[in-house]
């Protein structure tokens, strides 16, 4: 194992044992090639095909003896993960647009009935399709985002105020924010016990967090395994609602408590999925990506769920 790769102690207890789940499908070659190649194929493909790929690549996965946390270890050098994601493409936006906007206004809902103050900030805002929603209701909102295709899109589409800059980096004021959101973000973070403590310094006193991700513990996770499309390269921890709330009370929030909103996912999106699963996906490309005439309609046709078939939700207060 080379100086790319870095070892971590639990990064939600801070203790240095566990066991392992299941090793890297990785061989060292796929580590070394070139973030350029790498990022044509997340993006022009597997990105705006919706990006639900089964089995493709992760790291060695291990489980904490002490809280139970599932977490990637080693992990690549977090220079390296913020080159990539620094410049991720912003492709599939049309496709995921509409179900993420619907998905956005419910997340709006749950977080009005918390939260107190309207200053919110959103760490991993990605193209802006929550800070927009958020901004209507009546917020005042900021985003930080390290895309800078994606930042760029939600300043053009939204007129969003987006920072693209690790969060870690831009120092915010104390006691400064009402509500810090992370939605689908703290799973990709080296050192995510960190990163709260610092969104807690950041919150007013009885400021809210709302965080969610994808549960490990939720029945995709169980029936499909290595297989679910969350297990993957930049997933470096995978909660569940347990260890999720664990991890904001490690980071000094309380009342820490689950949660729920109603998520949407467009047909397009699902058929791929399910397409890909079957391994017949290839060849139905032009028919169903957002340019062709079936992919827009498709776009448009959404499903609801509730977030807790695949994700965990936790808020916790300062
Ligand atoms: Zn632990």
């Amino acid at each position: 194992m080379d100086s790319s790769f870095e070892y971590r102690d639990c990064p939600s207890c801070g203790q240095d044992d566990f066991k392992v789940l299941f090793e890297s499908n990785m061989r060292p070659y796929d580590f070394n090639v070139s973030y350029d190649y790498k990022m044509e194929r997340y993006d022009s493909q597997e990105a705006a095909e919706g990006y639900l790929v089964p089995g493709k690549e992760w790291g060695r996965h291990v489980k904490c003896k002490n809280c139970g946390l599932v977490y990637m270890n080693p992990i690549e050098q977090v220079l390296r993960t913020n080159e990539y994601y620094s410049k991720a493409k912003n492709n599939h936006a049309p496709t995921v647009r509409e179900s993420y906007l619907r998905t956005a206004e419910s997340q709006v809902h749950l977080i009005e009935k918390y939260a107190k103050g309207t200053r919110l900030l959103d760490i991993g805002c990605a193209q802006g399709f929550f800070l927009s929603c958020a901004s209507k209701a009546g917020y005042a909102v900021k985003g930080v985002e390290l895309s800078q295709d994606a930042a760029e899109y939600a300043r053009k589409e939204f007129g969003l105020d987006v920072e693209v800059k690790p969060f870690e980096e831009l120092e915010f004021p104390a006691d400064h924010f009402d509500i810090v959101t992370l939605w689908q973000t703290l799973e990709h973070m080296s050192y995510p016990l960190m990163m709260l403590e610092e969104v807690h310094r950041i919150l007013k006193p009885g400021g809210l967090v709302a965080v969610s991700t994808p549960n490990i513990e939720a029945i995709p996770a169980k029936i499909l395994g290595k297989r679910w499309w969350d297990i993957k390269r930049l997933h470096v921890n995978q909660f569940s609602t347990t260890t999720l709330a664990d991890i904001l009370r490690n980071s000094g929030f309380r009342d820490v408590s689950p949660a729920s909103y109603r998520g949407f996912v467009s047909l397009s999106i699902l058929v791929t999925m399910l397409l890909k699963y079957l391994d017949i996906y290839k060849g139905s490309t032009a028919l169903l990506n957002s340019g062709s005439p079936v992919g827009k309609i498709m776009d448009k046709m959404m499903l609801a769920y509730r977030s807790r078939i695949n994700h965990c939700v936790v808020l916790g207060f300062k």
